[in-house]
């Protein structure tokens, strides 16, 4: 149960059905073999691994959707031109990584670029299940992540970035792009023990 949804609370009572525990989706960004073992991967990308898990597990106990996007380039896509080849359709660096292995109810989409929003329907997922608020994880803190969260902000959902979930290059591009998110799209960004309790 999540605190401070008064408003919420009030309007879900008139309905005489609470929509309370779906008001919440989890967006797993790029947790693919590329960016943790393949070509980008790196020890940082790898440290965010059991968080995630913890967070996918609560999420799915409580009926929140858990919603994963992954690269899945096709040659021409405008992106390769600045990382060169990665993550491509239908290779193993475009995979999810097997200990973050989607269930059965979880959403996949791929995507060419690196906001989550751009191209790939999730913005009607969200509206379908009646989300406001989403927890975006993953890699990186600074390019999908952000990107994520700031369409996420446009589209007019509430952010949630649980700190010890998400990772990048450095520590300086981990607190820059925290801090921008803070400050530019009004996100939470806290501990994961204050997103799952
Ligand atoms: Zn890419």
């Amino acid at each position: 149960m999540r605190e401070g949804g008064d408003k919420k609370d009030i309007s879900n009572r008139l309905c005489g059905v609470s929509v309370r525990d779906m008001a919440r989706a989890v967006i797993v960004v790029d947790m693919i073999d590329d960016f943790v073992y393949g070509k980008f991967g790196s020890e940082r990308a790898r440290s965010v691994v059991p968080c995630i898990k913890k967070l996918i597990e609560s999420a799915r106990k409580k009926g929140e959707p858990v919603i994963y996007l992954r690269d899945a380039h096709k040659r021409g896509d405008k992106e390769l031109g600045v990382w060169g080849e990665h993550a491509m359709k239908g290779t193993k660096g475009s995979e999810i990584i097997p200990e973050l292995a989607p269930q059965k109810g979880d959403h996949i989409l791929e995507k060419q670029t690196y906001s989550s929003f751009f191209g790939t329907g999730l913005d009607d997922i969200l509206k379908r299940h009646g989300v406001e608020e989403v927890v975006i994880v993953g890699v990186t803190t600074d390019i999908c992540v952000r990107h994520t969260a700031a369409d996420a902000f446009f589209k007019g959902f509430d952010v949630i970035i649980p700190t010890d979930c998400v990772q990048t290059i450095s520590d300086d591009s981990q607190d820059r792009a925290l801090e921008e998110m803070k400050k530019l799209y009004n996100a939470k960004v806290v501990g994961l023990d204050k997103v799952i309790s």
